[in-house]
């Protein structure tokens, strides 16, 4: 079964994000559990907690359906000490809303090396995180987001996620996400029927689809290999809708969170419906 959603808005508090999934159709939904531009916020209450559960329930949104994103400042393979410790309490503290929320999973991007370590010594740090985060929570997969790979951010190729889950020690908490956008962009030419088969069997030899707990559904505004972050509207983008069609009619992409975080938000309800016309 195919569970499609959006990344909606937490506004007012995060009980409102159900809300908000549901009044566009949504089979499921990402939301960020703080403001994602800052480096922690007050502690979630009582009664959004409980409100947020309530939704859930009554809108019938599973843990599975539900895919946190943590704030864009936190960097697990920060270079410098210092820094790299804000990240990880930071990321601590995130992984501990998702887990008060009753989720099971929380996005994250994985990080940069500045130019100042390797990709490497950036990739174990960024492991050496996930194992910190998981001593100190329970229940939550810590879900690696692949990326476009610009300027010196990790996780752009499977290879590097690899390299992560590897070094994690409690591989039923690590999983990974996968955005068509960045992996386009990153290189894989997902476009194609043949480029879109190479990249996921690709994918299932180096990572590994037990992992996959998640999708972003995003077209693109830029091509092939040129490592550049910018997502557009289904259909309209370089990916278009015949795509995104092989993503659907894919058994592979099931029983996750499929997640749109493309630009124009007044598009979404459109989008969804579009997305599970194509299911053959
Ligand atoms: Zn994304
Ligand atoms: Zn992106």
């Amino acid at each position: 079964m195919k569970y499609i959603g959006a990344h909606v808005s937490a506004e007012g508090g995060v009980q409102n994000a159900p809300v908000n999934a549901s009044k566009i159709g949504a089979r499921a939904f990402a939301l960020f559990t703080k403001n994602q531009r800052q480096w922690f916020a007050n502690p979630l209450t009582k009664t959004s907690i409980s409100q947020f559960r309530e939704n859930c329930e009554k809108l019938d949104y599973k843990p599975f359906q539900v895919l946190p994103h943590d704030s864009y400042l936190i960097n697990l393979g920060h270079p410098e000490p210092e820094a790299l410790g804000k990240s990880r309490a930071s990321f601590f503290d995130e992984m501990k809303r998702c887990e008060l929320l009753g989720l099971d999973r929380l996005n994250f991007h994985p990080g940069s090396h500045l130019g100042k370590i390797t990709m490497e010594e950036c990739l174990a740090l960024i492991a050496e995180s996930i194992n910190l985060a998981h001593d100190k929570t329970k229940g939550v997969i810590a879900v690696i987001e692949n990326t476009a790979g610009q300027g010196t951010n990790a996780g752009h190729a499977f290879e590097q996620i690899r390299y992560i889950i590897d070094r994690v020690e409690d591989k039923s908490r690590v999983g990974v996400c996968i955005d068509t956008c960045h992996a386009y962009t990153s290189g894989y030419d997902v476009r194609s029927k043949e480029g879109f088969r190479d990249t996921f069997s690709k994918f299932g030899e180096i990572v590994g689809f037990n992992y996959l707990k998640g999708m972003h559904l995003n077209d693109s505004k830029k091509e092939l290999g040129t490592r550049v972050d910018r997502h557009e509207n289904i259909g309209a983008g370089f990916l278009g809708e015949e795509t995104f069609t092989l993503f659907m009619n894919d058994a592979r992409f099931d029983d996750m969170p499929l997640i749109l975080e493309t630009p124009d938000d007044t598009l979404w309800e459109a989008e969804i419906r579009k997305l599970y016309s194509m299911i053959e």
